[in-house]
């Protein structure tokens, strides 16, 4: 039998060794760890919905009308009536004539691509997109391709060799580097070789966007230029799940061959009615958004000042690089000792040699705090 503990060892022994934290309270800019309370600039909880009140009641609330679990898969019992409402009001919010629930953002990436192609199709990936839709990639038994980073024409050259149906599949916004993908350019692209462009925007519903509607909306892109569109439901929004967004004819082929969709127990109905309530106050807030833009442009200024190596990124999502995987770990353990909770992303997340603090903004910090980060900033990047 594989030496699991060997394995262990050697992940330990190359700074790669990973464990989770354990939070002791509510989701926030402060968090209370072990006791103690640390400034949080980790999670993903970019508009700062994660304990709203207003959605914990909605949850509440639903829970005493609905019981806490869905019961069954949505094609056996477990779809209810706050599903159905709440596919339709992301339908609408994402202007597409249809949306469907998943349990995950990885379940809907993985089912996803594996129903829309197979063998004796390809499916192209952007080199820096999330686990789950490499892996989406490589279940769907497609021939699988990754392109460089945003390089379009790289792109555009295997799609033209390319033979069966043809996705190609990117994050809106890139969850380790806060950029945003060329999304018109991949339409076009997309378009000029007959091939679908899918777009998974988990970092980018939310803040980005009028109304929050995310990167395709800002780029003004519609159904035709992204037909596969998916947002999840546990970053800005607050609570958890995920959807997708298309045509009519794709959901309800979707309905028939995700496996990831078709295999798998419902989210709570109680969850699906206290995103309704999220995703009224994600459009409603605008306010929210403007403060996290104010929070962006105060910690770039900020840590360009301070000399930080910063990546091209407009979005709550502001990475420092460091290089190396250990000093990343080092810088991470001063941060937390100055009472800063930031995470060092190493190895297989980001390629070798690219190891970062991945700074997250949230719309529930405040200056004063961004202020506090950067100073605990440059203390632990000097020594
Ligand atoms: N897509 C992207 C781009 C993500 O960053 C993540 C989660 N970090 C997911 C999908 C997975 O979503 P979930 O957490 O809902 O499984």
């Amino acid at each position: 039998m594989r030496d699991l503990a060997a394995e262990l060892a050697a992940i330990r022994a190359a700074d790669l060794y990973r464990k989770p934290l354990c939070i002791e309270g509510t989701q926030g800019p402060v968090l209370l760890v072990g006791g103690r309370e640390l400034l949080n600039f980790c999670s993903n909880d970019y508009l700062g919905l994660a304990a709203d009140p207003r959605i914990a009641d909605a949850l509440i609330d639903a829970a005493s009308r609905y019981g806490t679990g869905s019961g069954a898969a949505h094609l056996v019992c477990g779809h209810s009536a706050e599903h159905a409402a709440l596919e339709e009001e992301l339908a609408a919010f994402t202007g597409r004539p249809r949306a469907l629930l998943f349990s995950t953002g990885y379940m809907a990436n993985l089912g996803v691509i594996a129903a829309l192609v197979g063998r004796g199709d390809s499916v192209f990936e952007d080199r820096l997109n999330h686990a789950s839709l490499l892996d989406g990639g490589l279940l769907s038994g497609a021939r699988f391709a990754r392109y460089p980073h945003g390089d379009v024409s790289a792109l555009a050259a295997r799609l033209a060799d390319a033979g069966g149906e043809r996705l190609v599949v990117t994050d809106g916004v890139f969850s380790m580097d806060g950029d945003i993908a060329p999304l018109a350019e991949l339409a076009r692209c997309c378009q000029a070789h007959d091939a679908w462009l899918m777009v998974d925007d988990a970092h980018g519903f939310g803040p980005l966007g009028q109304g929050g509607r995310g990167s395709v909306a800002q780029a003004a892109l519609g159904l035709k230029d992204v037909p596969v569109l998916v947002g999840t439901l546990g970053k800005a929004f607050g609570t958890a799940g995920a959807f997708v967004a298309g045509s009519e004819e794709l959901i309800e082929y979707l309905i028939q061959k995700a496996r990831t969709y078709v295999f798998t127990t419902a989210m709570p109905p109680a969850l699906a009615a206290a995103t309704r309530v999220s995703l009224r106050i994600v459009i409603a807030e605008g306010w929210r958004r403007e403060h996290l833009a104010a929070l962006i442009a105060q910690f770039r200024a900020g840590a360009q000042a301070l000399g930080l190596r910063l990546l091209d990124s407009p979005t709550p999502i502001q990475p420092v690089l460091v290089g190396d995987a250990g000093a990343a770990l080092a810088a991470a353990a001063r941060l937390r000792e100055r009472g800063i909770l930031v995470t060092a992303i190493r190895p297989p997340t980001v390629p070798p040699g690219s190891a970062r603090l991945r700074v997250t903004l949230s719309a529930a910090h405040t200056p004063e705090q961004v202020e506090r980060l950067l100073a605990a900033l440059a203390v632990a990047l000097a020594g």
